[in-house]
């Protein structure tokens, strides 16, 4: 058997990114303004503390300013609605990300409707996952979207195949679900009360993990052939697919690091880009 070749997460998001950054210039020059992202977080937890900076960094390098709103961990849900409907109204503001998870105290659900569509470049909102699921024009969910322009780069097809999304949470495993069901693949979602995991993930032609459980799929649970995205991301920077077992199944894998991680920041910084674009009537 040979060896699954690797889908170059770090090199397809680079593209994006390079093309974000074009089309923000061409955007700035023409209308004199700069695409502009709201990066919210809600305490100090360090992971999300990291995430936000990577994707200020990331933003200001492709052209696009940041502004950031920084609120105490006793920020209630009134408080964060607030803040997020101002974003919402507010001009000079194009693309909102609201770092989750929020809290326990905090109706998650509800800070993120507060978020307009038209500025929900993460894909959030019930808006987003209604146009995702019918394969109409708005935002995807970073994460899921980034896994499809995964696919499309290495010329990977979903149309009649077997996809298998492992996890159906409603930033991940649902909107991946309905992207690729979007693109006419079959789809069959799995999850904690799932029977025989096994079984139902040897018969995807496309896997997607998105759970959370170091090393949960491995190669003996694939279809000879399987093109596998993991985005689980756990401590020791391990997938939540045994890699190098499903190495040898697999036609097609993505590494962790370098492979799901880096097309969420590519994704959210394309889509902050549209999003100006849009709201510019550029
Ligand atoms: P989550 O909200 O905890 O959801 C995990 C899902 O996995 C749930 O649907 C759960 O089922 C299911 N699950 C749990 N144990 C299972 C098992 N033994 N067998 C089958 N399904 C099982 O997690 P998430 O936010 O979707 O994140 C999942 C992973 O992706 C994490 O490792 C996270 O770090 C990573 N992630 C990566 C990125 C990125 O940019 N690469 C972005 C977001 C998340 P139930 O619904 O039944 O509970």
């Amino acid at each position: 058997m040979t060896q699954a070749r690797l889908m170059d997460g770090t090199a397809v998001a680079r593209r994006i990114v390079e093309e974000a950054a074009q089309r923000a210039a061409d955007l700035t020059a023409r209308t004199g303004v700069t695409p502009c992202l709201a990066t919210v977080l809600v305490g100090e937890d360090p992971a999300s503390v990291t995430y936000v900076r990577m994707k200020q960094n990331r933003s200001r390098k492709a052209g696009i300013a940041s502004r950031h709103v920084a609120l105490p961990a006793a920020t209630t849900t009134a408080e964060l609605v607030g803040r997020l409907r101002e974003l919402s109204a507010d001009p000079a503001v194009h693309g909102i990300l609201l770092q989750h998870p929020v809290g326990e105290h905090i109706d998650e659900r509800a800070a993120f409707e507060a978020i307009a569509p038209e500025k929900d470049v993460d894909g959030v909102t019930f808006a987003s996952f209604a146009t995702m699921s019918f394969g109409l024009p708005g935002f995807v969910s970073c994460t899921p979207g980034g896994m499809l322009r995964l696919l499309d780069a290495y010329d990977v097809d979903p149309a009649g195949k077997r996809a298998v999304v492992v996890g159906r949470s409603a930033i991940l495993g649902k909107p991946a679900g309905m992207l690729l069901l979007a693109r006419d693949a079959t789809v069959t979602y799995c999850h904690s009360r799932t029977r025989d995991l096994s079984a139902v993930v040897r018969e995807a032609d496309i896997v997607v993990a998105a759970v959370g459980r170091p090393r949960l799929i491995g190669g003996r649970d694939l279809k000879p052939g399987a093109v596998v995205l993991d985005a689980g991301y756990n401590e020791g920077n391990v997938g939540d697919v045994d890699f190098d077992t499903a190495v040898e199944q697999a036609s097609l894998i993505t590494p962790v690091p370098g492979g799901v991680g880096p097309m969420t920041i590519a994704v959210l910084l394309e889509q902050t880009v549209t999003a100006a674009t849009r709201q510019l009537g550029a």
